[in-house]
């Protein structure tokens, strides 16, 4: 390791351009860059520098001839050297014209260079195939990557297609604090000791939901704010212990009036990071026919294979196990796969088998063929259930038929799922094809076996349908929410309700979900007391930025559009956060490890 490069002063020429900048026209002149040693290629006289910086790479070029001292510089460096040049941009012969590089027209001739930082060895290959641990570990190097760096940039760029529509609709963007109490959003708080209170903590905000409410009745009238999330629970893929949302609250809306801000916005998103028309308005569908028609609440559109419901098909039937089924008042959905589209009978019994082992259902099949239906069930099927499976499925011959029985919140789902692991099986999603729709009319609440009682579907304070309200006491399950989700591709990019703005419905929900009156006005009483000034109604909705992000670069992760993401045990490996503190600095705060 040369020595002689502790501290350089900066260079005395100027730095001109970006390197990635440089293009034919750009010819003749003379120009200071600074970048990384990319790659470098010694030919024995001649030696080829690609030095990038963050809007790419140009080649160098160092002639010992020319110019000997900048020669012996690129003879000492090494990958990842910081090096300062001067030169001048010169058309490349057409022999040595490189297509693929946005500068490969041309190259600079060095005319003097400096180090202005060594590198140690490279820990890591710069580029896809180095490890993700390597990865974040040395999240700086990482970063380097043109990757990164675009993936980041179209993060900025989205969101700020998103400000700039919104503050064109006049919403302001007010922050909120971080340091707060609990807002339930379905997972664990990370929680912050305070000092001065000992023994009290504070809760980061798993959503501003709370307090965007709060400024709705504050007389804000329209808030944006680019938030962080906090959220801790067990993180499968794609989830991140802090993330960051698009939050917005609305006074007065009608849940159209928030469709029109959530579409127009990301139109606006999609139009300054990729230059692409979003067709609007998004189609809708209801929550109850996406689960029927798609057996999901997310429906990737992009292709067809859709459900259909055999219960009436077999009403009557001789076959034992769907007479239990239709007995118990269960139900028989099913998939038709196209001629085009079939499984091989290998690939149906695994079928079977993981749908037995993993929720204990049965596969039953049929294949449409000529002369005779052929498959386990088929002999069990009357004549005239044949008619009604054909009619009710609209089947043409040469289809099979996957059907799964039992109580219909459990088998739509799951021939759901099927559904997506066929279209991925045989490739029907096309990635450059954006299918968004808005799923609305969610259920208000369901049933939670483990907790043993009614939850929310979308959070607390979302508002009930109107005409639904009657149903509070007689039949919650059967009540419907003013809510709303954004989808794209089987993906949901948000979600948002009209608000409870009503201090003795709030109280009346909160009792659905089990909290009394004492315990709902501790936890919430500053909510329920603004509720009781003159609350405008309200609602809104919140999106989120990485997915979006994700989606517009085709990344396949979303710690591939976070500078410094946590890896799925909620690590930062390059920081080693969470980290052990000092005895005397829990002591201040009262508190003690007993793991
Ligand atoms: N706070 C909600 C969430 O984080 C969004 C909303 O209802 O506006 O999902």
């Amino acid at each position: 390791m040369p020595n002689n490069h502790q501290f350089s002063p900066l260079p005395p020429w100027p730095r001109t351009d970006y390197c990635g900048n440089l293009r034919e026209s750009d010819a003749g002149r003379e120009v200071g860059l600074w970048g990384w040693v990319a790659a470098r290629r010694d030919h024995g006289g001649l030696i080829f520098i690609d030095l990038r910086d963050r809007e790419g790479i140009v080649q160098l070029v160092f002639n010992p001839e020319r110019a000997a001292a900048a020669h012996r510089i690129a003879d000492q460096a090494r990958a990842e050297y910081y090096l300062a040049v001067r030169g001048a941009v010169v058309r490349r012969t057409p022999a040595t014209i490189n297509a693929e590089l946005p500068t490969g027209a041309i190259e600079i001739v060095v005319a003097q260079a400096q180090i202005l930082n060594p590198s140690w060895p490279m820990p890591l290959q710069l580029d896809e195939s180095a490890d993700e641990q390597l990865r974040l570990k040395y999240r700086y190097l990482d970063l380097r990557r043109p990757a990164m760096q675009r993936n980041l940039r179209t993060r900025h760029q989205a969101v700020r297609g998103a400000r700039e529509f919104l503050d064109g609709q006049g919403f302001v963007e007010i922050e909120t604090p971080i340091l707060w109490r609990a807002t339930p959003e379905g997972a664990r708080d990370y929680l912050v000791p305070s000092r001065v209170n000992p023994g009290r903590f504070y809760a980061l905000p798993q959503s501003p939901q709370l307090l965007k409410q709060i400024l709705m009745v504050g007389g804000f009238d329209r808030y944006y704010q680019i938030a962080r999330c906090f959220r801790d629970e067990d993180l499968r893929a794609n989830r991140q212990p802090e993330f960051t949302q698009i939050d917005i609250e609305m006074t007065g809306p009608r849940i159209e009036d928030v469709m029109a801000i959530g579409q127009g916005m990301m139109a606006s998103m999609f139009r300054r990071a990729a230059g692409i028309e979003l067709e609007l308005p998004f189609p809708r569908l209801e929550y109850e026919e996406a689960m029927e028609r798609f057996g999901s609440d997310k429906p990737d559109l992009r292709f067809g294979i859709e459900l259909r419901n055999f219960t009436s098909a077999f009403a009557g039937t001789q076959f034992r196990i769907f007479a239990d089924v239709l007995a118990r008042n269960e139900s028989i959905y099913g998939i038709a796969m196209p001629p085009d589209l079939q499984l091989a009978r290998r690939e149906l019994d695994e079928l079977a088998e993981s749908l037995r082992s993993r929720y204990s259902m049965g596969l039953a099949w049929v294949r449409v063929a000529e002369p005779d239906w052929q498959g386990p069930i088929a002999r069990h099927l009357s004549a005239t259930e044949r008619a009604r499976v054909t009619e009710t499925a609209a089947l043409k011959g040469g289809e099979t038929v996957l059907m799964v029985a039992g109580p219909a919140a459990n088998v739509r789902p799951v021939l759901g799922e099927i559904r997506l692991n066929l279209a991925a099986r045989f490739n029907l999603r096309k990635a450059d094809e954006r299918r968004f729709l808005w799923v609305t009319d969610f259920p208000l609440f369901e049933y939670s076996p483990e907790e043993r009682r009614l939850v929310s579907v979308n959070h607390p304070f979302t508002a009930p349908h109107p005409e639904d309200l009657g149903l509070l006491d007689s039949d919650p399950l059967a009540m419907h929410a003013l809510a709303y989700d954004l989808v794209l591709n089987g993906e949901e990019l948000g979600g948002g309700s009209i608000r409870i703005h009503n201090r003795e419905l709030q109280l009346r929900v909160f009792e659905k979900l089990g909290l009394t009156r004492e315990s709902a006005t501790e936890k919430f009483g500053f909510l329920l007391d603004a509720l009781s000034y003159g609350a405008p109604p309200h609602g809104g909705i919140a999106f989120g930025v990485e997915r979006i992000t994700m989606l517009l670069c085709g990344a396949d992760s979303i710690r591939d559009v976070m500078a410094f993401p946590k890896t799925q045990k909620a690590v930062d490996l390059m920081s080693g956060a969470p980290s052990e503190v000092g005895i005397e600095q829990l002591r201040e705060l009262g508190i003690k490890v007993i793991t």
